[in-house]
């Protein structure tokens, strides 16, 4: 008996120097959200409005220090028409109240405008060569990211998320999105079945994934995680990408059913709800709590 309280005691002294690491039970409360799916098969949060503890997990965070990435890129009229939008966004609602860092990957820097920054967010800008069509440069992007985290962003951040510029934020993306690897749920297809998803289907392809197999559609438009997982995707994407073009193949999403992919082989530790990348065009907001990005109109269906 004495014993046993004697540990005890030395537990507790131990405590105070070394900071508990953040238990999923401490943050996460999925039954605040009964009518929609907040865990996965494989016991993996899906966070949605209302099942986060946000001064938990600020307080953690902040007490890490942590630093956070968003790289984007936006060349050509994408630069035109959508990067201020997004990035003054960004600037209000990205990781509010904490250090992050925008990987800006331009074809003219010359365009780029000035936007006022707060002193926790530091811009760094990057040349990038065009591609003459949207699919290719929208591929490429997996080959690029990687290269960059291996040359300089693995050693900047401590999570990094990569998004698409059509679109804007609208309310706190904040620090319940980070973890290993992060996916975002295609807000087309988080009520549908596997069936319906837009996988590629052509064996051929190395996006391949049979029908009724599956477990989300996921949504290219953002995806996340720690440096080291997030080169993992864009690596495993690129070499699916290239080797199917050796064989004369473009899947059918390009990178999006490389990504569905990968995260259907390596599932993601964490999952973010359609109200993460909504499009405001649908009608059943049902689900919808908060919209925190909503997609813009498409450009090459505009033109
Ligand atoms: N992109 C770009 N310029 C282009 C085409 C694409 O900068 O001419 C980048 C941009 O970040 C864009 C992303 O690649 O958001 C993906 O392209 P898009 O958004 O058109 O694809 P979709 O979301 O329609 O599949
Ligand atoms: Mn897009």
């Amino acid at each position: 008996m004495g014993k046993v309280e004697m540990w005890k005691g030395v537990d507790q002294l131990k405590t105070p120097q070394q900071p508990r690491e953040l238990q999923l039970s401490d943050w996460f409360k999925p039954r605040r959200r009964p009518h929609v799916k907040t865990v996965t098969d494989w016991f993996a949060p899906i966070v949605w409005e209302g099942t986060y503890h946000k001064s938990v997990l600020e307080d953690y965070y902040e007490k890490k220090n942590i630093t956070v990435g968003l790289v984007v890129f936006a060349l050509g009229r994408y630069l035109d028409n959508y990067l201020e939008k997004f990035l003054s966004s960004a600037e209000k609602y990205f990781m509010a109240g904490h250090k992050s860092i925008f990987y800006i990957m331009v074809d003219n820097s010359s365009k780029l405008l000035w936007i006022e920054v707060t002193p926790l967010h530091t811009f760094k800008v990057f040349g990038v060569q065009g591609r003459e069509r949207w699919q290719d440069l929208s591929m490429m992007r997996m080959k690029i990211i990687g290269e960059h985290i291996v040359s300089h962003i693995q050693h900047e951040v401590d999570f990094l998320f990569c998004m698409d510029v059509d679109q804007v934020f609208e309310n706190y993306f904040g620090v319940e999105t980070l973890g290993e690897s992060v996916a975002q749920l295609h807000a087309w297809f988080y009520k549908k079945s596997a069936s319906d998803f837009n996988y590629e289907r052509q064996p051929a392809s190395t996006a391949f994934i049979p029908f009724n197999m599956g477990d989300f559609y996921y949504h290219a438009a953002i995806f996340g995680g720690t440096p080291l997982q997030v080169l993992k995707l864009t690596q495993a994407c690129d070499k699916g990408m290239l080797q199917d073009k050796t064989n004369g193949i473009e899947a059918v999403w390009r990178e999006e059913s490389h990504l569905n992919k990968y995260f259907f082989l390596n599932k993601p530790t964490k999952i973010l709800s359609p109200e993460y990348c909504w499009d405001n065009s649908l009608k059943d907001y049902s689900d919808i709590k908060a919209v925190k990005i909503s997609w813009q109109n498409r450009l090459h269906d505009l033109i």
